[in-house]
């Protein structure tokens, strides 16, 4: 099963592609966290991305889908993946596509997770990350047990530098721009299935593995 997430920052993508690899086993495969790996290795790809990162602007395209398929390359995803911030502009899905269609592999299904706009704000201010394990908490609905310390694994727990405020909106404005297309582009597909998590992850979670298991 392959599978993508789409979704504006800040909506819980990461935190139900968890649940989700948990549930299921399918390999997680996050943009973002190839980049930052990358920026913490300091490989040349990491350098590249990081002023892209660091002002909220996408990394550009190029960049992007090779990083991408040489993940999807990796053993551990000829047993399905998760797409977690990829694509995000018509080119990537269109370069997704073509990748796929030579393995004879497909997309099974496309999440698109939403929020209202104030609560994206509230969530991607109050969100902190562990700089070890990448655990994420919020300040105000799921704060770490000790303050600045992580539950699972004793690391430090930070905020992510692109989420400051002037960078939020940058990222919000990037996705508007460039990724909500893709709405529509899956929406044509017939493969889109929309998830408001207003209600809360866990709820959403169960939803979205209801219709997993009848795929
Ligand atoms: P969020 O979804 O919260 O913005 P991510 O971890 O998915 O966070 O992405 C962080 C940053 O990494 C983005 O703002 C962008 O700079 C870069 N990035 C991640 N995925 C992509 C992508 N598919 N295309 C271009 N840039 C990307
Ligand atoms: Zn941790």
């Amino acid at each position: 099963m392959n599978l993508i997430l789409l979704g504006a920052p800040g909506t819980g993508k990461g935190t139900l592609a968890d649940g989700i690899r948990k549930a299921t086993g399918i390999a997680h495969v996050s943009t973002g966290d190839l980049f930052r790996a990358n920026i913490k290795e300091g490989t040349p790809l990491g350098k590249e991305a990081e002023g892209y990162m660091a002002r909220g602007e996408l990394v550009p395209d190029s960049l992007t889908i090779a990083m991408l398929e040489a993940r999807l390359g990796q053993d551990d995803c000829r047993a399905g993946f998760m797409l977690d911030g990829f694509p995000r502009t018509v080119a990537q899905a269109d370069a997704l596509a073509a990748f796929l269609a030579a393995k004879g592999w497909r997309i099974d299904a496309v999440l698109n997770v939403t929020l209202a706009d104030a609560t994206i704000q509230d969530r991607l201010s109050g969100r902190r990350v562990c700089a070890s394990c990448g655990r994420s908490y919020n300040l105000q609905a799921m704060p770490p047990k000790v303050e600045g310390v992580c539950d699972d694994c004793g690391g430090a727990v930070e905020q992510r530098p692109d989420d400051r405020p002037e960078t939020i909106a940058n990222r919000l404005r990037a996705y508007h721009e460039k990724t909500r297309p893709l709405v529509d582009y899956y929406g044509g597909r017939g493969l889109l299935h929309g998830f408001d998590n207003e209600i809360g992850s866990k709820e959403t979670l169960q939803r979205i593995l209801r219709l997993l298991a009848g795929l």
